[in-house]
């Protein structure tokens, strides 16, 4: 059986990361499995435990590194967000394709440990509709909103790196794109360094 592969999918908080993933993994023709990661942030409503994320403490989770059982951990916000190694390796054996839905700072690991796999960032139509969609989520305090705009503006300068850039304007084409990349047709798409230079 052949291996599966390896996608890692980030962008900056609000981006659509969360929308697009969900509707990737409802086309089974994808063969996607989606690593459930673990952090030390608090568990908002809405989520749910071992399917959003596995929520532990900051001792248990730096056992977990101590241990060697993370294939990648950053620190994000304040707290601590990894993805444990034993599933998606077994995963990837079975021949599922996996996503991981992480931050820069992890991908750009995964990226140096398993050259193989294939980092697709997302990226908004505008930094202000990026702000305009954290906002109507309505999830996280104006702080903590305004700290992750801030923590956006280094994660867009990484996205060059990736081995994709697609935009998430209009969800269906995204999904669409990016479904393009996962059966092997890649295109690099930037509007990064417009983007950045954009007030918000
Ligand atoms: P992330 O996982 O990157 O933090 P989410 O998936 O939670 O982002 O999306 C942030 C908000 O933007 C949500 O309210 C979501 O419904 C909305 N959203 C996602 N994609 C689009 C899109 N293409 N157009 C408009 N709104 C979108
Ligand atoms: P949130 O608090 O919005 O759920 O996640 C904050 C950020 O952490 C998002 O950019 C998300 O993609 C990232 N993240 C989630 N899980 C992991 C992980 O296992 N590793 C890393 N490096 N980042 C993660």
């Amino acid at each position: 059986m052949s291996k599966g592969v390896l996608f890692v999918i980030s962008g900056p908080s609000g981006t659509g990361k969360g929308t697009v993933c969900k509707e990737l993994l409802a086309n089974d023709d994808n063969n996607l499995f989606l690593s459930i990661s673990s952090t030390t942030r608090e568990k908002r409503a809405g989520e749910t435990e071992g399917e959003t994320y596995n929520y532990t403490t900051a001792d248990k989770f730096k056992s977990m590194i101590e241990n060697n059982e993370m294939l990648e951990y950053a620190v994000y916000s304040g707290n601590y967000y990894g993805t444990p190694k034993k599933t998606v390796e077994k995963m990837l054996a079975e021949g599922r394709n996996v996503i991981l839905e992480i931050e820069p700072q992890g991908a750009l690991k995964v990226k140096s440990i398993l050259p193989d796999a294939v980092l697709i960032f997302i990226i908004p139509p505008s930094m202000a509709e990026l702000k305009k969609r954290l906002v109507e989520r309505n999830r996280e305090t104006d702080e903590q909103i305004a700290a992750r705009l801030e923590a956006a503006k280094w994660e867009m300068e990484q996205a060059q790196k990736y081995n994709c850039i697609v935009v998430n304007d209009e969800l269906d084409a995204c999904v669409g794109e990016i479904e393009e990349i996962m059966r092997g047709n890649v295109q690099k798409r930037a509007m990064v360094d417009k983007l950045l230079h954009e007030k918000y």
